[in-house]
């Protein structure tokens, strides 16, 4: 704690009081260790493809480019890492525009049966070729939900691209709807590497990843998860995992069925 005293002086010159103003410095250094951990993480997140993609572009520069098996495989590694770039900067664009005061849900009253089929069907058709089965525990009728349509759309993205990423071929992820009394909820179980107890409660911070290489490999950048947290909460709801390691992972949300405007 930090106290500042100020002293109430009189016109006449006699003192009328004391003003003390205390500050809790380990709230704001808390704050300030978070603020330059974030900046810190970011650098090193954004160097490490710059740096990759350098070397890969003096290679070329130094007679790769004139292989022709070279080559071609030197250029697609620049354009991944561009890639992984570009979704990373997307990524810390959308947690700055959460962080900041004004933002708002763009509310919509919608069908959630249909709009989780619609996403399990497009991953369904990329994932053919990885041998992934898709299994739907989801309910024949409309659930009608007032959610903001394309946030809730990109939590569900997060999640079930992580279910694939962190799946072996054959392995199946079963996604069911469940409508409770107040609330709705959805949950993603896959068959996958599952994570480590004593990670679990880190899961959904920023940057944080079971296995960083693993997860660059795959193209992660480690916000997904907090992301999807963030827009939960900002419906209301809440969102958990439960998982083992090497058996499977399973993460579960509740959405309330009529979200507020303004978020949290
Ligand atoms: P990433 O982009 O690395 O996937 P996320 O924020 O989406 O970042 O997830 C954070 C970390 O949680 C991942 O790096 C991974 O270690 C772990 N994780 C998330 N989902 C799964 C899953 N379905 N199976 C196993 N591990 C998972």
């Amino acid at each position: 704690l930090e106290a500042n005293f100020s002293v109430i002086q009189k016109e006449d010159g006699s003192y009328n009081g004391i003003i003390t103003v205390i500050h809790d410095v380990t709230e704001q250094e808390k704050i300030e260790q978070e603020r330059r951990e974030f900046v810190a993480n970011v650098s090193h997140e954004l160097r490490t493809p710059l740096t990759s993609m350098k070397s890969y572009l003096e290679a070329l520069e130094d007679g790769a480019l004139h292989d022709p098996t070279i080559a071609p495989k030197f250029l697609n590694v620049a354009q991944t890492e561009t890639e992984r770039m570009i979704r990373l900067v997307n990524d810390l664009l959308q947690l700055s525009k959460m962080d900041s005061k004004d933002y708002r849900l763009y509310l919509d009253t919608i069908d959630m049966t249909k709009l989780l089929n619609s996403v399990i069907d497009r991953y369904e058709l990329v994932s053919d070729n990885d041998k992934i089965y898709f299994h739907r525990d989801i309910p024949s009728h409309t659930t009608f939900a007032t959610v903001d349509r394309d946030k809730v759309i990109q939590v569900l993205d997060n999640i079930l691209s992580n279910a694939i990423k962190y799946s072996p071929e054959g392995g199946e992820i079963s996604i069911s709807l469940k409508e409770n009394e107040k609330d709705f909820s959805i949950s993603v179980n896959d068959e996958g590497v599952g994570i480590p107890a004593e990670n679990l409660p880190q899961v959904f911070d920023r940057f944080y990843r079971v296995d960083k290489a693993r997860s660059r490999k795959l193209g992660g950048t480690g916000l997904g998860l907090a992301i999807a947290k963030q827009i939960v909460s900002a419906h209301g709801g809440s969102i958990w995992v439960s998982s083992e390691w090497n058996i499977g992972t399973r993460i579960t949300l509740t959405l309330p069925y009529s979200a507020e405007k303004g978020g949290e």
